[in-house]
């Protein structure tokens, strides 16, 4: 429709970024635009609030994700929650190590973050090869949330990042 159009008439592509070859899609072009960044907000929380109405939290990934997870906690009446890399968190911490093109890297969330049982929706800006979002869930579940489903703005679909991940995934936009 209408508003998913505009939104994603201002995602910005950059080739050969971070390195070559590399198709880089950037959703900060429809968040400079007042009227791309409410459509995007919209369009979220009404697939939301019409397929999960029962969501408690929203948790976002490191850092993309932020942007996106205070925002539609909000509009919800509900809370969010952050995963970042480690060692930025305080307090008593769970990990899950995940995996890289080159090396590994470790995820956090604050252990008091998920009331076991409380049922959690994911939030990234994108998913590529679905490492990330896989890592996440397995720390979501750690904690004893419940997965309802795991939303991206963009899903890049030619890597089949969806069929890394065991819970439902929504996009907005797919290339
Ligand atoms: P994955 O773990 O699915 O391979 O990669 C997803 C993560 O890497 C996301 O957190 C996302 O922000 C970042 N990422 C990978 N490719 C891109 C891209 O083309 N554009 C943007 N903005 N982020 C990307």
């Amino acid at each position: 429709e209408e508003q998913l159009e505009y939104v994603k008439s201002h995602i910005s592509t950059y080739p050969d970024f971070p390195k070559k070859g590399i198709i880089f899609r950037d959703i900060f072009g429809a968040l400079t635009d007042g009227k791309a960044c409410r459509y995007l907000r919209d369009l979220l929380v009404q697939h939301i609030r019409s397929q999960h109405p029962d969501v408690e939290l929203i948790v976002g990934l490191d850092s993309r994700g932020f942007l996106l997870n205070l925002l539609l906690a909000t509009e919800l009446g509900i809370g969010c929650a952050p995963i970042r890399k480690k060692g930025k968190l305080a307090g008593e911490l769970v990990g899950v190590e995940y995996k890289l093109e080159y090396g590994s890297d470790i995820f956090e969330m604050q252990r008091s973050a998920i009331k076991p049982g409380q049922k959690v929706i994911i939030v990234d800006d994108l998913l590529a090869t679905g490492g990330s979002l896989a890592a996440a869930t397995q720390l979501v579940r750690k904690l004893g949330g419940v997965i309802l489903e795991s939303v991206v703005v963009i899903e890049l679909q030619e890597l089949q990042g969806r069929q890394k991940l065991d819970c439902n995934v929504h996009s907005l936009i797919q290339y």
